[in-house]
């Protein structure tokens, strides 16, 4: 048993529902992010189906895995979109997705992308700053239009998470600080190409406790009330992503336990309830195939050199993050404790350490837990073009993203005249 339902050894070989990994790095080489499409259905409608018929809307967070065969896939299970930049918008655009499910959020949205997702009719902006809120007003005057608007909240609390995804304390750069906010929203009814839809916020990712959310969902309820009284309603709470998934010893809630909490926490009020999950949606439900090219016996290490690196998952090197690294082809020799490392000239470039592994030359190896943060995050870096990408479905097998080519990573350079 491999502990990821969708890629599971059947005898020693690893699958991804029921095509061999083998068989793909046989046809698309390596490395290559492979994505079993029943894990992502089945993952949202779980998401879907805790609701229990509660008014809500799910807006998948685009920057976790933005290619567009995964947002054309969820957007035909009814899902909806929260974006963070142009690009992002044009990608669901793009994939068919509806901009009258899409939220924007973000800190720093240019004049340009405000147009852009006015133009195209979004559901609301997430507005992070009054300076945000201005501009918007003033290039919606100019184009004729009514923004809609929800305020993200920072509700200033802990998300118990690595630091570099904590994003709800005071001193994050993110959001509204919530005892500016009841200010904001009664004072700002005059600007008048501004219309206040929802209220949000977003905590941080990776959470594996219950408790943050409750936090935060309180305050923002309560901040509710104090304006409801004050005359100013919203139609939608807008509790943002974050939760925690599995990739080694962390037990986060169910998706269900997950979304039952939230709704318990807004029963009182009969608000549309959107949720913007990224990871927890994706991110089991890919790997990263990558070959051994080398191994490096030391008298300190033993090192497996792979084909994959940094630049294609950048996790272990930012955040120290951990992914099961599983063989595809399990074999009988004697396990020795392994560096999985990559090619590039970082001593920060390794997916994996003292992994307990018996290894051969040439062998294939599955990084698993790799659809959330892997593709989108992933660059260049020592001119190498990025993966391939190819998603399964029970025995068919799709490229939805062609292996980059190093024409394609140069073409717009320019030597001087
Ligand atoms: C990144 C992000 C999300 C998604 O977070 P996950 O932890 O992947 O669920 C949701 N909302 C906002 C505003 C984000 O920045």
């Amino acid at each position: 048993m491999s502990g990821f339902p969708y890629f599971d050894y059947r005898g020693n070989e690893l699958y991804a529902e029921s095509v061999s990994l083998s068989q793909i790095a046989r046809m698309f080489g390596t490395p290559c992010y492979v994505y079993s499409c029943t894990a992502l259905t089945h993952t949202y409608q779980a998401f879907d189906a805790a609701f229990a018929g509660r008014d809500h809307l799910i807006c998948y967070a685009v920057k976790a895995n933005s290619n567009i065969a995964i947002l054309n896939l969820l957007s035909r299970l009814g899902s909806g979109f929260d974006i963070v930049s142009g690009g992002e918008l044009q990608r669901v655009i793009k994939a068919g997705g509806d901009p009258q499910k899409t939220v924007f959020s973000g800190v720093g949205k240019s004049s340009e992308e405000i147009r852009m997702a006015l133009a195209a009719d979004i559901l609301c902006f997430n507005v992070e700053s009054e300076a945000e809120l201005i501009v918007i007003n003033q290039i919606a005057s100019e184009m004729d239009k009514i923004a809609s608007v929800s305020l993200r909240i920072n509700p200033d609390v802990d998300a118990k998470t690595h630091p570099y995804i904590s994003t709800g304390l005071k001193e994050n750069k993110f959001g509204i600080p919530i005892n500016d906010a009841e200010r904001i929203y009664t004072s700002s009814q005059e600007l008048t190409n501004i219309h206040f839809t929802g209220m949000d916020c977003h905590i941080g990712s990776q959470l594996t406790e219950l408790d943050p959310f409750k936090q935060a969902s309180n305050r923002i309820l309560s901040l509710l009330d104090r304006l409801e009284a004050k005359g100013i309603a919203v139609d939608h709470l807008d509790l943002g992503g974050g939760l925690g998934i599995r990739y080694a010893e962390e037990t986060p809630p169910s998706i269900e336990e997950y979304v039952t909490s939230l709704c318990a926490s807004a029963d009182q009020c009969n608000k549309r309830i959107l949720i913007e999950p990224g990871r927890s949606l994706v991110g089991n439900s890919g790997l990263l195939l990558t070959k051994i090219e080398y191994l490096k016996h030391t008298p300190d290490k033993n090192f497996a050199i792979v084909d994959a690196a940094m630049n294609d998952l950048m996790r272990p090197a930012l955040y120290d993050a951990y992914h099961e690294i599983l063989p595809v082809n399990k074999n009988q020799g004697k396990d020795e404790f392994y560096q999985i490392v990559g090619p590039i000239c970082e001593t920060g470039d390794f997916l994996g350490h003292d992994r307990k592994l018996s290894l051969v030359k040439g062998d294939l190896l599955a990084v698993m837990s790799a659809g959330a943060y892997g593709m989108s995050m992933s660059s260049n870096y020592n001119t190498r073009p990025r993966a391939a990408e190819v998603m399964v479905e029970g025995e068919n097998i799709h490229l939805i993203r062609e292996r980059e080519t190093i024409n394609q990573l140069i073409a717009t350079e320019k030597i001087l005249p």
